[in-house]
């Protein structure tokens, strides 16, 4: 469903953190790439969401569903992020505007995508949502910066997978949170896979949690994978 061929990612400054890199992905599987920092993970993730600075080169190619899209011009990419490609940054609070209602960052990603409904029928998918979170709906009235770390990187969950994407990436989802908000999102990587069809590269340098919730898992050192395949292999090769 996620095919990733040959990606090879260069910098403005010339600097080649992505050496032809390939994997795939199925629906609901999880596919987790870890390596140490600065080994390429968050690269290689912002790029099939294309961000990445202004210079950056991008060569290989990116697959969702049979469709290419690295050679997507910006507008079309638009379409994509969002609505195809889910993201789950490690810290929730630079993602999501803290003066903005949570309920508002639903609201505008519908409306990014040109969904028009009804405002109820709209509250009715988040609310939805927030039950798959295990949230209390009045919170969506919150601000951002009112909710915990835990309770943010939940919402921010539910914002990647409202318009039900193809894949979601998850990068370094648990990192900046303790220990009994990191379970929870676990709980959700696993919960994700019973509920949506997407597929989900998670990134992460956690091999704890790559233990509990990956299918898959590549390891990667410079920009290069060394090594990939079922996570059973992979962590317990010699
Ligand atoms: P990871 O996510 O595995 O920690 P990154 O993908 O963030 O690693 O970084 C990979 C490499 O690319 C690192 O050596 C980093 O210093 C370098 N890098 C990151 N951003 C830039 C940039 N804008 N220009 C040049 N090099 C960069
Ligand atoms: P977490 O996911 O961080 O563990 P929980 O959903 O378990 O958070 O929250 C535990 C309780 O504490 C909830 O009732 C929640 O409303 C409350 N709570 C935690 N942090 C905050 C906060 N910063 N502002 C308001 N309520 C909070």
């Amino acid at each position: 469903m996620i095919e990733v061929s040959h990606l090879t990612i260069t910098y403005p400054n010339g600097f080649v953190a992505v050496k032809n890199v390939s994997f795939s992905i199925d629906k609901k599987e999880v596919f987790a790439l870890v390596g140490e920092s600065g080994c390429g993970k968050s690269t290689t993730a912002h790029a099939l969401i294309r961000l990445l600075p202004k210079g950056s080169r991008i060569e290989g190619s990116f697959k969702l569903s049979g469709r290419e899209i690295v050679s997507l011009k910006e507008k079309e990419m638009r379409k994509v992020r969002g609505k195809e490609i889910g993201m789950v940054f490690q810290d929730p609070l630079n993602a999501l505007n803290p003066l903005v209602r949570v309920r508002e960052h639903f609201f505008e990603t519908f409306a990014a995508h040109g969904i028009k409904k009804s405002r109820d029928e709209l509250l009715g998918r988040v609310r939805e949502l927030f039950e798959f979170i295990d949230l209390p709906f009045e919170k969506v009235n919150s601000y951002p910066f009112e909710l915990s770390g835990g309770q943010r990187q939940r919402v921010m969950f539910a914002i990647a997978l409202v318009l039900n994407p193809r894949l979601i990436i998850l990068d370094e989802p648990t990192t900046a949170l303790d220990v009994l908000a990191q379970k929870k999102v676990l709980g959700l990587i696993d919960k994700t896979k019973e509920t949506f069809d997407s597929a989900t590269l998670l990134i992460t340098h956690d091999m704890g949690v790559v233990n509990e919730v990956a299918d898959k898992v590549a390891v990667m050192y410079k920009g290069v994978i060394m090594e990939k395949g079922d996570k059973d292999k992979v962590l317990h090769s010699p």
